[in-house]
């Protein structure tokens, strides 16, 4: 587990994973149906063809497996296609299912057609993964009773269902399991206009009175994932009502973001340091992961996973074989941000 850098990602407001005060809030904006569901666009079209041939058969959909970044949408997708199917739908964990025992009292309550949503399905232990193989592929669960040679093998029926697994990390996932998805579909970065979408449906929802200008500001600043616009949305709604009229036009969501420290392109200090790190410290890079990590007092892993996705989607960031290095773009964003002086780098303060 990361050790220091648990901290910042349980306490990062622009971190996509999911923070105490998210949950009844995220609850309330879900969208329910495929047409409410905003971007996505490929993954959408696809999902309708499955939906709709599902339905008509009258059969459970082929199993599905999202994988991406966290807080792009992959449980409410799945919530999405229960409701589209009009079935029930199971929500659970990788690390939640701990025993073969719980998953077959899992698969044996579902009714038929239902969706299973396994989160974080990579970290699945191994004897739950192949006892879901034969549950995938025929509806049917080997329980062993017994130890030792007087073992048993008893074959149980479980109802048709459909496995929806989600994954931050699909490399991770051992093929055999990734094979048996019939559906295999990524979730992408949202675009600025598709998050401008995200925050102008949900201020409807939570009757916020936002301007167009006001509501772009906070989802150019939202890291491409609804998870933080819709966040940033309730922050700055704090910020309009205590220190203004309670309406959030461009100037109040400015001064909102800028009291959190939060920059136009959506970092937070922790990215600024990792950047300002490589461009001043190591004098623009290549330099390694590990080396960063240290320098920052981060956990490496964190740093890959968490913090770099981002920057190397904004393209401030590239990975080479021989270590981080920062880009014209990236040096570019620092100089428009000067919040720390140059300390002795190669790279000038563009
Ligand atoms: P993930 O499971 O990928 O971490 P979630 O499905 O929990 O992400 O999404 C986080 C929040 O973002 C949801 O509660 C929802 O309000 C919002 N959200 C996600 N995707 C969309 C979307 N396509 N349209 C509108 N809101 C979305």
């Amino acid at each position: 587990m990361p050790g220091d850098g648990k901290r910042s990602l349980d306490e990062r407001i622009t971190s996509a994973q999911k923070l105490p005060g998210d949950e009844g809030f995220e609850e309330s904006l879900r969208p329910y149906f495929l047409s409410e569901y905003i971007g996505q666009a490929r993954v959408k079209e696809n999902l309708a063809v499955y939906i709709e041939a599902a339905r008509m058969r009258k059969e459970p959909m082929d199993h599905v497996l999202l994988s991406g970044p966290p807080g792009l949408g992959k449980t409410t997708l799945a919530h999405v296609i229960a409701n589209e199917l009009g079935v029930g739908i199971r929500v659970t964990s990788g690390p939640a299912i701990e025993r073969a025992g719980d998953l077959v009292a899992i698969l044996t309550s579902l009714e038929d057609r239902d969706i299973l949503f396994i989160d974080e399905i990579h970290r699945l232990n191994r004897t739950c993964e192949e006892a879901l193989y034969p549950a995938m592929e025929d509806f049917v669960f080997d329980w062993v009773s017994g130890k030792g040679p007087s073992a048993r093998t008893y074959r149980i029926k479980i109802p048709r269902f459909t496995l929806v697994g989600a994954t931050t990390r699909q490399g991770l996932l051992t093929s055999p399991l990734r094979d048996r998805f019939g559906i295999n579909l990524r979730l992408e970065y949202y675009s600025c206009d598709e998050l401008l979408q995200v925050v102008l449906r949900s201020s409807r929802i939570l009757k916020i009175p936002v301007d167009e200008e006001g509501a772009r500001e906070i989802a150019s600043r939202s890291r491409g994932t609804p998870r933080v616009a819709n966040r940033l949305l309730r922050r700055v709604r704090d910020y309009a009502e205590v220190r203004k009229d309670g309406r959030i036009t461009r100037e109040v969501a400015r001064e909102a973001l800028d009291l959190l420290e939060i920059d136009e392109a959506g970092l937070d200090k922790l990215d600024q340091e990792i950047l300002r790190t490589i461009a001043y410290k190591y004098g623009g890079g290549p330099v390694g992961l590990a080396t960063v990590a240290a320098a920052l007092s981060e956990d490496p892993e964190t740093i890959e996973y968490v913090y770099e996705p981002y920057l190397l989607q904004l393209g401030f960031l590239e990975r080479t074989a021989r270590g981080r290095v920062i880009t014209p773009l990236g040096l570019k964003h620092l100089g428009s941000n000067p919040a720390r002086p140059a300390q002795g780098g190669l790279f000038p303060q563009a």
